[in-house]
């Protein structure tokens, strides 16, 4: 009894192993925060040698009476998420792949197909239920705490305490059966026109109507670069028509064979965008951000293709994959509904962009320093180039930033300061500070002396 009543103690005044002085925990118990542990920065989900604390089972979905919000759990994935709600002809706002977890999408920010229309994952939390770094589980809303709800919403994870739960806005399904999508694949000599198209679409098409997303991928596949558009729209009821706006990508001519349409339920969608082959290989992505130009887009993709091809012969299988993705209109101003975005983009100006990813993925653990060296190298050429046009934009999405990149950087002076003020505010002894006991994230600040 003693020894329950022992530990008990301990750990409600948060020393996470029991038995040990005050003084001493910050040596003794690092930990990582791991959601669907989709992040493939090195120490972002998993403590060596320290505790890993997993939330796949908080995996809890209530709808509320109403049918207009949902609490779900932290460590769910959004394709069981997806499929419990469309039995309730529900969806919410949230992943492109079912097996990216809730928790660090939605802290860092969440690009989704409905984004164009409702703003991003989380643009769509009403109210965060957390573990502060005092132990304390405060529920976070815009109304209780103003700042720490800003603060949530892009800067996240692993900064501010453990999120257990989220109240996301919840929408009542358009076509129960599903959205409609489409895909096709083109050579890499179709790259210009495809560049032309996305220009079009990123700055008109998206803002005249925001149900349709494109994300424009190009990948190296047994030595030939291919690429793929991929189309959803929201409402579109025909599995046989492409919708008009998606027309013009449908008369470029394709490799043979690759054009396919259907409508499905998104829990469906999100699976087939896994790439199991991936799973077990090893990965880097890092990213930038762009206002939409066809001619820059096609310095971007020459550069990156320059770099990973330079290596290619050299590595056993690799993959490398450049992801092009629209920032619309529409979706920067749904960012201010609930205050804005953390970080302060498009707080000022609200000017249509583009988010360039470089994923690429090999598979041997002595090929890392060549495939990162030239990952980093295709980045920075590629930066440089955005910038000598004078396209380049500071942000740089949490989500998809390699762990060296600068991210804060990228944010507006005005709110960086304000973060880091309430990171210190939360947690004063520093446990989500670089230097604490949390791993993983982009720290705001460094853990004092
Ligand atoms: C194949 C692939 C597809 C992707 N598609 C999309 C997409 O469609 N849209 C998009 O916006 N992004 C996308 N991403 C990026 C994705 O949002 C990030 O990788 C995100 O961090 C994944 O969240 P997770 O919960 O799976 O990751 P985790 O690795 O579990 O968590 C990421 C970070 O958040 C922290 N964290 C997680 N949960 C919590 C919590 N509850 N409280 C505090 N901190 C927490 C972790 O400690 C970690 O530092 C994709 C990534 C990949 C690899």
């Amino acid at each position: 009894m003693a020894e329950i009543a022992r530990l008990e103690k301990d750990l409600n005044e948060g020393r996470i192993l029991p038995g040990v002085a005050d003084g001493e925990r910050m040596e003794i118990c690092h930990f990582a925060i791991k959601s669907g542990g989709h992040d493939p920065n090195p120490g972002s989900n998993n403590a060596e040698d320290g505790v890993t604390i997993d939330l796949v089972r908080l995996d809890r979905v209530d709808v509320a009476k109403d049918r207009k919000s949902v609490k779900i759990g932290a460590g769910l994935r959004w394709g069981e998420l997806y499929l419990k709600l469309e039995r309730q002809n529900l969806t919410v706002v949230g992943g492109r792949q079912a097996d990216i977890g809730v928790g660090g999408l939605t802290l860092g920010g969440g690009i989704s197909f409905y984004s164009n229309r409702n703003g991003w994952a989380c643009d769509n939390v009403i109210s965060f239920e957390m573990i502060l770094p005092d132990t304390s589980i405060q529920t976070i809303t815009q109304q209780s705490h103003p700042d720490i709800y800003r603060a949530l919403r892009g800067a996240g994870p692993s900064n501010f305490g453990i999120v257990t739960s989220f109240v996301l806005e919840a929408y009542e399904l358009s076509n129960p059966i599903g959205l409609w999508s489409g895909s096709k694949v083109y050579e890499w000599n179709k790259f210009s026109d495809l560049a032309n198209l996305n220009h079009q679409f990123y700055t008109e098409s998206v803002d005249q109507n925001p149900n349709v997303v494109i994300v424009n991928t190009w990948f190296q596949d047994g030595g030939v670069w291919l690429g793929n558009v991929f189309c959803v729209h929201l409402t579109h009821t025909d599995p046989l028509t492409w919708p008009e706006p998606f027309q013009s990508y449908e008369q470029i001519e394709g490799f043979p064979n690759t054009t396919f349409a259907s409508i499905q339920p998104l829990s469906n969608i999100t699976i087939q965008q896994v790439q199991p082959s991936n799973r077990s290989q090893r990965n880097v992505v890092g990213t930038f951000t762009y206002r939409p130009s066809a001619a820059i887009e096609q310095e971007i993709a020459n550069i990156v293709r320059e770099e990973a091809d330079a290596i290619e012969t050299r590595l056993t299988d690799f993959t490398p994959v450049s992801v092009f993705q629209p920032l619309s209109r529409n979706m920067l101003e749904k960012m201010k509904v609930r205050g804005g975005n953390a970080l302060g983009l498009a707080d000022e100006t609200v000017e249509p962009l583009a988010i360039f990813v470089a994923v690429w993925v090999w598979h041997l653990s002595s090929e890392d320093e060549l495939v990162l060296q030239a990952h980093t190298l295709a980045l920075e050429r590629a930066e440089e180039a955005a910038k000598k046009s004078g396209l380049w934009h500071p942000y740089k999405y949490i989500n998809y930033a390699r762990g060296d990149q600068d991210v804060w950087s990228g944010a507006v002076e005005e709110n960086l300061r304000e973060l880091r003020r309430v990171q210190r505010q939360v947690d004063p002894s520093g446990v989500f500070t670089d230097g604490g006991l949390a791993s993983g994230g982009f720290k705001l600040n460094e853990k004092l002396e």
